[in-house]
Protein backbone atom coordinates (compact mmCIF):
# COMPACT_ATOMS: atom_id res chain seq x y z
CA UNK A 1 0.00 0.00 0.00
CA UNK A 2 3.20 2.44 0.28
CA UNK A 3 3.16 5.13 -2.28
CA UNK A 4 6.20 6.89 -1.54
CA UNK A 5 9.12 7.70 0.71
CA UNK A 6 10.05 11.32 1.51
CA UNK A 7 12.97 10.13 4.20
CA UNK A 8 11.29 8.69 6.75
CA UNK A 9 8.14 9.35 6.26
CA UNK A 10 6.72 6.41 4.32
CA UNK A 11 3.18 7.74 2.66
CA UNK A 12 0.85 5.30 1.94
CA UNK A 13 -3.13 5.82 -0.44
CA UNK A 14 -4.52 6.00 2.99
CA UNK A 15 -2.91 9.26 4.15
CA UNK A 16 -3.31 10.65 1.02
CA UNK A 17 -6.91 10.14 1.63
CA UNK A 18 -6.52 11.29 4.74
CA UNK A 19 -4.79 14.66 3.98
CA UNK A 20 -7.45 15.07 1.38
CA UNK A 21 -10.48 14.79 3.41
CA UNK A 22 -8.91 17.25 6.26
CA UNK A 23 -8.07 20.03 3.52
CA UNK A 24 -11.83 19.56 2.02
CA UNK A 25 -13.23 19.58 5.54
CA UNK A 26 -11.14 22.92 6.70
CA UNK A 27 -11.66 24.65 3.22
CA UNK A 28 -15.20 24.10 3.25
CA UNK A 29 -15.28 25.64 7.08
CA UNK A 30 -13.72 28.60 6.02
CA UNK A 31 -16.23 29.12 2.84
CA UNK A 32 -19.18 28.47 5.43
CA UNK A 33 -17.35 30.97 7.92
CA UNK A 34 -16.09 33.82 5.72
CA UNK A 35 -17.35 36.42 6.32
CA UNK A 36 -19.28 36.23 9.46
CA UNK A 37 -18.74 36.64 13.50
CA UNK A 38 -17.26 33.01 13.90
CA UNK A 39 -14.41 33.74 10.95
CA UNK A 40 -13.45 36.10 13.42
CA UNK A 41 -13.44 34.30 16.54
CA UNK A 42 -12.06 31.32 14.92
CA UNK A 43 -8.72 33.30 13.58
CA UNK A 44 -8.67 34.49 17.19
CA UNK A 45 -8.47 30.84 18.64
CA UNK A 46 -5.95 29.87 15.92
CA UNK A 47 -3.49 32.70 16.69
CA UNK A 48 -4.23 31.60 20.43
CA UNK A 49 -2.69 28.14 19.13
CA UNK A 50 0.23 29.16 16.95
CA UNK A 51 1.28 31.54 19.78
CA UNK A 52 1.13 28.56 22.44
CA UNK A 53 3.30 26.49 19.74
CA UNK A 54 5.75 29.50 19.63
CA UNK A 55 5.96 30.06 23.35
CA UNK A 56 6.60 26.15 23.95
CA UNK A 57 9.23 26.27 21.61
CA UNK A 58 10.83 29.33 23.10
CA UNK A 59 10.15 27.77 26.44
CA UNK A 60 8.50 30.86 28.11
CA UNK A 61 7.21 29.41 31.63
CA UNK A 62 4.77 31.75 32.93
CA UNK A 63 3.44 32.34 29.05
CA UNK A 64 3.17 28.61 28.61
CA UNK A 65 1.20 28.28 32.07
CA UNK A 66 -1.40 31.02 30.58
CA UNK A 67 -1.58 29.55 27.39
CA UNK A 68 -2.26 26.06 28.66
CA UNK A 69 -5.04 27.08 31.05
CA UNK A 70 -6.66 28.77 27.91
CA UNK A 71 -6.60 26.09 25.73
CA UNK A 72 -7.92 23.59 28.58
CA UNK A 73 -10.97 25.03 28.23
CA UNK A 74 -10.94 25.93 25.08
CA UNK A 75 -13.79 23.16 23.99
CA UNK A 76 -15.80 24.58 26.30
CA UNK A 77 -15.36 28.28 24.65
CA UNK A 78 -15.69 26.52 21.31
CA UNK A 79 -19.08 24.99 22.16
CA UNK A 80 -20.80 28.57 23.53
CA UNK A 81 -19.12 30.64 20.99
CA UNK A 82 -20.13 28.57 18.16
CA UNK A 83 -23.39 27.46 20.00
CA UNK A 84 -25.65 29.29 17.04
CA UNK A 85 -23.86 27.83 14.28
CA UNK A 86 -23.28 23.88 15.95
CA UNK A 87 -27.06 24.39 16.43
CA UNK A 88 -27.87 25.08 12.52
CA UNK A 89 -25.30 22.41 11.61
CA UNK A 90 -27.42 19.75 13.45
CA UNK A 91 -31.01 21.20 12.00
CA UNK A 92 -29.00 20.90 8.66
CA UNK A 93 -28.29 17.19 9.67
CA UNK A 94 -31.57 17.05 10.40
CA UNK A 95 -32.81 17.97 7.06
CA UNK A 96 -30.91 15.85 5.40
CA UNK A 97 -32.83 13.34 3.25
CA UNK A 98 -32.32 9.85 4.42
CA UNK A 99 -32.76 11.22 7.94
CA UNK A 100 -36.66 13.11 6.07
CA UNK A 101 -37.74 9.88 4.80
CA UNK A 102 -38.25 8.67 8.15
CA UNK A 103 -39.13 11.55 10.09
CA UNK A 104 -42.05 12.72 6.98
CA UNK A 105 -45.17 14.24 8.00
CA UNK A 106 -47.85 14.95 5.79
CA UNK A 107 -48.29 18.75 5.72
CA UNK A 108 -49.38 18.76 2.19
CA UNK A 109 -53.41 19.59 3.17
CA UNK A 110 -52.27 22.04 5.56
CA UNK A 111 -51.15 24.23 2.98
CA UNK A 112 -54.66 25.14 1.11
CA UNK A 113 -56.21 26.19 4.84
CA UNK A 114 -52.60 28.85 5.61
CA UNK A 115 -52.93 30.22 2.03
CA UNK A 116 -56.70 30.78 2.02
CA UNK A 117 -56.32 32.20 5.86
CA UNK A 118 -53.46 34.16 4.83
CA UNK A 119 -55.36 35.54 1.76
CA UNK A 120 -58.33 36.93 3.90
CA UNK A 121 -56.20 38.34 6.84
CA UNK A 122 -54.22 39.94 4.16
CA UNK A 123 -57.48 41.98 2.58
CA UNK A 124 -58.47 42.30 6.49
CA UNK A 125 -54.99 43.87 7.33
CA UNK A 126 -54.52 41.17 10.83
CA UNK A 127 -51.14 40.57 11.13
CA UNK A 128 -50.83 36.62 10.73
CA UNK A 129 -47.55 34.92 11.86
CA UNK A 130 -47.78 30.76 11.24
CA UNK A 131 -44.85 28.18 11.78
CA UNK A 132 -44.88 24.21 10.30
CA UNK A 133 -42.98 22.22 11.38
CA UNK A 134 -41.30 19.86 8.75
CA UNK A 135 -39.76 17.14 11.37
CA UNK A 136 -38.45 17.66 14.19
CA UNK A 137 -40.70 19.60 16.75
CA UNK A 138 -40.84 22.44 18.36
CA UNK A 139 -42.03 21.28 21.43
CA UNK A 140 -40.27 23.75 24.37
CA UNK A 141 -41.80 26.62 21.90
CA UNK A 142 -45.23 25.75 22.19
CA UNK A 143 -44.74 24.97 25.88
CA UNK A 144 -44.62 29.07 25.81
CA UNK A 145 -47.95 29.31 23.88
CA UNK A 146 -51.48 27.94 24.59
CA UNK A 147 -51.89 24.60 23.76
CA UNK A 148 -54.77 24.03 21.30
CA UNK A 149 -54.33 20.63 19.01
CA UNK A 150 -57.21 21.67 16.89
CA UNK A 151 -57.23 20.61 13.26
CA UNK A 152 -56.34 22.62 10.89
CA UNK A 153 -58.69 24.88 9.00
CA UNK A 154 -58.88 28.20 7.15
CA UNK A 155 -61.76 30.14 9.44
CA UNK A 156 -59.96 28.48 12.38
CA UNK A 157 -56.85 30.69 11.77
CA UNK A 158 -58.66 33.89 10.68
CA UNK A 159 -60.51 33.39 13.62
CA UNK A 160 -57.31 33.06 16.35
CA UNK A 161 -55.76 36.08 14.16
CA UNK A 162 -58.37 38.23 14.74
CA UNK A 163 -57.01 41.19 16.31
CA UNK A 164 -60.34 40.97 18.69
CA UNK A 165 -59.15 37.33 19.94
CA UNK A 166 -56.98 36.62 22.80
CA UNK A 167 -55.11 33.99 20.72
CA UNK A 168 -54.01 36.56 18.11
CA UNK A 169 -50.87 37.85 19.43
CA UNK A 170 -47.41 35.73 18.54
CA UNK A 171 -47.15 32.69 16.63
CA UNK A 172 -49.39 29.39 15.92
CA UNK A 173 -47.12 26.28 15.37
CA UNK A 174 -48.75 23.82 12.62
CA UNK A 175 -47.30 20.35 12.60
CA UNK A 176 -49.33 17.70 10.21
CA UNK A 177 -52.82 18.51 9.94
CA UNK A 178 -53.15 19.70 13.25
CA UNK A 179 -52.70 23.19 14.83
CA UNK A 180 -50.37 22.63 18.42
CA UNK A 181 -51.04 25.56 19.53
CA UNK A 182 -51.10 29.56 19.79
CA UNK A 183 -49.66 32.42 21.07
CA UNK A 184 -46.33 30.92 20.71
CA UNK A 185 -43.30 33.33 21.43
CA UNK A 186 -40.44 32.92 18.81
CA UNK A 187 -36.59 33.51 19.11
CA UNK A 188 -35.76 36.96 17.15
CA UNK A 189 -33.61 36.99 14.31
CA UNK A 190 -30.48 38.91 14.84
CA UNK A 191 -30.85 40.39 11.10
CA UNK A 192 -32.61 43.29 11.95
CA UNK A 193 -33.16 44.91 8.56
CA UNK A 194 -32.67 43.69 4.95
CA UNK A 195 -31.23 46.40 2.56
CA UNK A 196 -33.00 49.52 3.24
CA UNK A 197 -36.40 47.62 5.14
CA UNK A 198 -36.36 47.81 9.14
CA UNK A 199 -38.22 44.26 9.79
CA UNK A 200 -40.62 44.48 12.47
CA UNK A 201 -40.82 41.94 15.60
CA UNK A 202 -43.47 39.75 13.28
CA UNK A 203 -40.86 39.51 10.56
CA UNK A 204 -37.73 39.24 12.80
CA UNK A 205 -39.43 36.28 14.89
CA UNK A 206 -40.69 34.61 11.83
CA UNK A 207 -37.22 34.48 10.58
CA UNK A 208 -35.09 33.67 13.77
CA UNK A 209 -37.37 30.04 13.97
CA UNK A 210 -36.61 29.24 10.64
CA UNK A 211 -32.63 29.95 11.26
CA UNK A 212 -33.24 27.81 14.58
CA UNK A 213 -35.57 24.99 13.41
CA UNK A 214 -36.53 22.53 10.40
CA UNK A 215 -39.58 24.78 9.95
CA UNK A 216 -40.94 26.99 7.58
CA UNK A 217 -42.77 30.34 8.85
CA UNK A 218 -45.55 32.27 7.12
CA UNK A 219 -45.98 35.87 7.84
CA UNK A 220 -48.85 38.88 6.84
CA UNK A 221 -48.34 42.25 7.58
CA UNK A 222 -50.83 44.29 9.78
CA UNK A 223 -49.52 46.79 8.25
CA UNK A 224 -48.72 46.70 4.72
CA UNK A 225 -50.88 43.26 4.29
CA UNK A 226 -48.22 41.70 2.23
CA UNK A 227 -47.58 38.16 2.29
CA UNK A 228 -43.99 36.81 3.42
CA UNK A 229 -42.16 33.42 3.75
CA UNK A 230 -39.61 32.73 5.78
CA UNK A 231 -37.45 29.63 5.39
CA UNK A 232 -33.72 28.28 6.19
CA UNK A 233 -32.91 31.97 7.21
CA UNK A 234 -33.89 33.72 4.31
CA UNK A 235 -37.16 35.57 4.16
CA UNK A 236 -39.00 36.28 1.05
CA UNK A 237 -41.08 39.39 0.79
CA UNK A 238 -44.54 40.32 -1.04
CA UNK A 239 -45.59 36.88 -2.16
CA UNK A 240 -48.96 36.90 -4.13
CA UNK A 241 -51.67 33.89 -2.27
CA UNK A 242 -50.60 31.85 -5.71
CA UNK A 243 -47.09 32.35 -5.13
CA UNK A 244 -47.66 31.08 -1.28
CA UNK A 245 -49.50 28.15 -2.13
CA UNK A 246 -46.53 26.81 -4.62
CA UNK A 247 -43.52 27.84 -2.49
CA UNK A 248 -45.19 25.92 0.73
CA UNK A 249 -46.10 23.04 -1.34
CA UNK A 250 -42.67 22.82 -3.08
CA UNK A 251 -40.52 23.34 0.64
CA UNK A 252 -42.93 21.18 2.67
CA UNK A 253 -43.05 17.72 0.21
CA UNK A 254 -39.75 16.68 1.26
CA UNK A 255 -38.06 13.53 -0.50
CA UNK A 256 -38.86 14.57 -4.19
CA UNK A 257 -37.79 18.26 -4.29
CA UNK A 258 -34.83 20.32 -4.95
CA UNK A 259 -33.18 19.34 -0.83
CA UNK A 260 -30.91 17.22 -3.19
CA UNK A 261 -28.45 20.19 -2.31
CA UNK A 262 -25.35 19.43 0.33
CA UNK A 263 -25.66 20.46 3.37
CA UNK A 264 -22.92 22.55 2.77
CA UNK A 265 -24.49 24.34 -0.18
CA UNK A 266 -27.33 25.17 2.12
CA UNK A 267 -24.83 26.40 4.56
CA UNK A 268 -22.85 28.32 2.15
CA UNK A 269 -26.34 30.17 1.29
CA UNK A 270 -26.49 31.37 4.45
CA UNK A 271 -23.39 31.50 6.77
P1 LIG B 1 -46.44 44.08 10.79
O1 LIG B 1 -45.94 44.29 9.39
O2 LIG B 1 -47.59 43.13 10.89
O3 LIG B 1 -46.63 45.34 11.59
P2 LIG B 1 -43.89 43.79 11.98
O4 LIG B 1 -42.88 42.81 11.46
O5 LIG B 1 -43.73 45.24 11.71
O6 LIG B 1 -45.29 43.27 11.52
P3 LIG B 1 -44.59 44.36 14.70
O7 LIG B 1 -45.40 45.51 14.18
O8 LIG B 1 -43.49 44.61 15.65
O9 LIG B 1 -43.95 43.51 13.53
O10 LIG B 1 -45.58 43.23 15.20
C1 LIG B 1 -45.76 42.98 16.52
C2 LIG B 1 -46.47 41.67 16.63
O11 LIG B 1 -45.59 40.61 16.28
C3 LIG B 1 -46.86 41.40 18.06
O12 LIG B 1 -48.16 41.90 18.29
C4 LIG B 1 -46.80 39.92 18.17
O13 LIG B 1 -48.05 39.33 17.81
C5 LIG B 1 -45.80 39.51 17.14
N1 LIG B 1 -44.53 39.18 17.78
C6 LIG B 1 -43.59 40.03 18.22
N2 LIG B 1 -42.55 39.38 18.76
C7 LIG B 1 -42.82 38.06 18.64
C8 LIG B 1 -42.14 36.86 19.01
N3 LIG B 1 -40.94 36.88 19.61
N4 LIG B 1 -42.74 35.69 18.71
C9 LIG B 1 -43.93 35.66 18.12
N5 LIG B 1 -44.62 36.74 17.75
C10 LIG B 1 -44.10 37.94 18.01
MG1 LIG C 1 -45.12 46.70 12.54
Amino acid sequence: MELFNVGFLHVTWIDLLDIVLVSVIFYKLYMVMRGTIAAQIFVGLVLILVFSIISQAINFKAMNWILRTLTDIWVIAFIILFQPELRRLLVLVGRNRVVQMFLRLDTEESVDEIAGAAAELAKKHHGMLVVVVRATGLRTLVETGQSLQAKISKPLLVSIFNPRSPLHDGAVVVRDRVIEAARVTLPLSHTATIGDVVLGMRHRAALGISEQADAVAVVVSEESGTISLADNGVLIRGLSVQDLRNELKSRLSSPQDKSVKSIWSVLKAHG
